[in-house]
């Protein structure tokens, strides 16, 4: 972890109860992303987490400015884990349940040669898991490997760790 990117979150996230839906505390990291020297740590302590990484994956949306960031300082490419309906077919798919109901997340099926790659993936948050384990479980599928997964803000009480596959998972800040 590093101080300042640990300070920056800390210090710029907004914070705004009862969003989207009641009895949700929503974290917007937008200042954290809007500032240079914030924004700037961030990406240093992700790359630091997987420098043998020779791709990253970003989430919907907001992990897709994390994994540009993070694919340009480790020299990598970067994917785009979209939400359903987004890319054309074939894709791979992988359900994952909310609070109410479920959504998907979906990676394109061919194009990539994803076998055998080491994948560094990416989100803002990280609350009840599932959506992170759902983009892991779609790299696992095309055969490539997580070797990492990172998010600037854990809320620990959420316990969306335990949802985790096999990768280490590395937060800035946890709650
Ligand atoms: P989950 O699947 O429950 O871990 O939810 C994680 C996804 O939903 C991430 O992509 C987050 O951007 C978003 N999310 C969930 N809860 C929050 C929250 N309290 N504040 C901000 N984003 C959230």
């Amino acid at each position: 972890r590093s101080a300042r990117a640990e300070d920056a979150v800390r210090r710029l996230t907004r914070w705004h109860d009862d969003f989207p839906t009641p009895g949700v505390r929503f974290a917007d990291l937008t200042p954290v992303f809007a500032d240079s020297a914030g924004f700037r740590a961030v990406l240093d302590c992700f790359a630091a987490c997987a420098p043998d990484a020779d791709l990253v994956a970003g989430v919907d949306a907001r992990g897709f400015l994390l994994g540009a960031g993070v694919a340009a300082t480790l020299g990598t490419g970067v994917v785009a884990v979209r939400k359903a309906g987004k890319l054309p077919p074939p894709v791979i798919s992988r359900e994952y349940t909310l609070e109410y109901g479920s959504a998907a997340l979906e990676i394109p099926a061919d194009g990539i040669d994803l076998a055998g790659r080491k994948v560094l993936l990416l989100d803002d948050v990280l609350a009840t898991g599932g959506t992170l384990a759902a983009a892991a479980e779609l790299f696992l599928a095309a055969g490539a490997e997580v070797v990492a997964a990172a998010v600037v803000l854990e809320l620990g009480f959420l316990n969306g760790r335990e949802r985790q596959g096999d990768y280490p998972v590395t937060s800035i800040v946890k709650l």
